[in-house]
């Protein structure tokens, strides 16, 4: 029993030196798909790989917080007239710069939904609309460091006047039969097929 215990002892340095490797590395790979976290958010402890309700999260040691990664919530207006389709030019400021999509962005953290519909498509093509049923959900994984859920609302213009802003340059009317190239976003490809 006391042999088999000195045994141990010898050998745990080599054995934590090589846990210590292997976690290094796990967390090296962790980090670049698991998590955009290295730190505790809340008190700053480095946060270690745990698995938490059936999956591996990145958990700090010190408050229990754990990094639920999920994806963001984003909306697009989707504004019909006679065949036409309204889409929007990306910004060169913006991402995805020079490539067209359906008006859109991200709900805001207390925000309605719909509000948030309603305020994106007033940004970026000035248009006052009102916010009609859901078309379609999707999720996007285009970007890997970044998924959302996109929801698109068929909307109505009730006012405004058609101009460009926020993530926008150019704003026009499209055939669904002769749309602009490149589309910023393959969902949105989904979504214009399904209204053709
Ligand atoms: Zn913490």
């Amino acid at each position: 029993m006391e042999d088999g215990l000195a045994d141990v002892n010898r050998f745990q340095p080599i054995l934590a030196f090589g846990i210590r490797l292997w976690e290094d590395r796990w967390v090296t790979s962790a980090t670049s798909f698991l998590a955009d976290y290295r730190y505790c958010p809340h008190c700053a402890t480095p946060l270690t790989p745990a698995e938490k309700g059936g999956r591996m999260r990145m958990v700090c040691p010190a408050c229990g917080f754990i990094h639920y990664r999920n994806p963001t919530v984003g909306v697009a207006a989707v504004i019909l007239d006679d065949g036409n389709v309204l889409l929007g030019r990306r910004s060169q400021s913006s991402s995805y710069p020079g490539a067209w999509c359906i008006p859109c962005g991200h709900v805001e953290w207390d925000e309605d939904i719909r509000e948030a519909a309603r305020r994106e498509c007033l940004e970026e093509t000035g248009l006052e609309v009102s916010v009609g049923e859901v078309i379609a959900v999707h999720s996007n994984f285009h970007n890997p460091a970044q998924h959302t859920v996109g929801v698109w609302f068929r909307c109505k213009i009730i006012g405004g006047a058609l101009q460009a802003g926020d993530d926008l340059d150019r704003v026009a009317w499209f055939s669904l039969d002769d749309l602009p190239q490149p589309l910023a976003f393959p969902t949105d490809e989904l979504v214009l097929d399904q209204l053709r």
